[in-house]
């Protein structure tokens, strides 16, 4: 297996592509923050599946934080990860400084009008103007032929890919299964945050969206009906705080109220202080 290549500069970054597309090579990418689990390596792997060379970025990017978040103490263990890429194959790690990334006088951010006001958009102002303006960044330097994203920060896919419809950028994009511990607590570099009574806790929130799946099934149409059981059930475990939970279109994020087509439950809670997010698809016909 060839080592892997960590890649700091941009220039060299962009350089790599060009010498691999000259040689007929197809790239696909992944964009982490880092800390990597078992959701980020899933990605990697279908990454490496669909093109001929597989380049991962590292960067925990601070425009899309906004103040009191938690960028400041998000996880990070750089060594573990460039191993852990390597186990998987990547070709290139891609881990950019900020200040390359947004040097002295940097003034220009991308903003998309409908998809971001909805769901996380509303309680993190300009966090998806930042999560756009870096992916369309990383984008430019790394010149993907297909980039692969979890379905797990739903609403950030649809964004990504109405950004990459509306600038034309020629990157097929794959969204690709939330992944999740053997109990169901979808994997995140967060988690590693929780207490385990806190663990225990955020087994909540899946188990509440497969409640919800099954009381649609038993012909509970109503959307606010499965809300209100999913923020009782959530709010009866001490120490959560519901930021949202909503039943939406998986296209256009716009409330549902009657569920009579594949819908997309979403909801982001704090446990403790950590703020988590899951999702699922409900279909009435399963
Ligand atoms: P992050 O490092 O949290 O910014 O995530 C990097 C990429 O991994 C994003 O496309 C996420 O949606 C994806 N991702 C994070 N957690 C999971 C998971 N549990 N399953 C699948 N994809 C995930």
């Amino acid at each position: 297996m060839p080592a892997i290549e960590i890649i700091r500069s941009l220039t060299e970054m962009t350089n790599w592509s060009a010498r691999h597309r000259r040689k007929g090579n197809s790239i696909s990418f992944v964009p982490t923050m880092g800390f990597l689990h078992e959701g980020h390596l899933s990605l990697m792997k279908e990454g490496k599946r669909q093109a001929d060379k597989l380049v991962i970025s590292i960067f925990v990017n601070p425009t899309q934080f906004g103040p009191g978040e938690d960028f400041d103490s998000y996880p990070s263990d750089l060594d573990r990860d460039f191993k852990l890429a390597e186990d998987i194959g990547a070709d290139v790690v891609f881990t950019p400084t900020k200040a390359d990334f947004y040097p002295q006088g940097f003034d220009t951010f991308i903003n998309q009008e409908k998809l971001p006001n909805h769901l996380c958009g509303l309680s993190r102002a300009g966090h998806f103007q930042g999560v756009m303006t870096i992916v369309a960044k990383l984008f430019n330097v790394v010149n993907p032929d297909i980039a692969v994203f979890g379905e797990k920060d739903f609403q950030q896919l649809a964004i990504i890919r109405r950004m990459v419809k509306d600038l034309n950028f020629n990157i097929r994009i794959i969204g690709h299964p939330t992944v999740r511990e053997t109990d169901g607590l979808a994997r995140s570099s967060r988690n590693s945050k929780l207490t385990s009574d806190q663990r225990i806790t955020a087994l909540s929130l899946f188990a509440s969206l497969e409640k919800a799946q099954n009381t649609l099934k038993s012909e509970e149409t109503s959307a606010a009906v499965l809300i209100g059981n999913a923020a009782d059930f959530i709010s009866s475990h001490p120490g959560t705080e519901i930021d949202y939970i909503k039943i939406c279109d998986p296209d256009t994020l716009d409330d549902v109220t009657i569920i009579d087509r594949p819908v997309v439950m979403a909801m982001a809670v704090k446990v403790g202080t950590t703020r988590l997010i899951d999702n699922m698809i409900l279909n009435p016909d399963k």
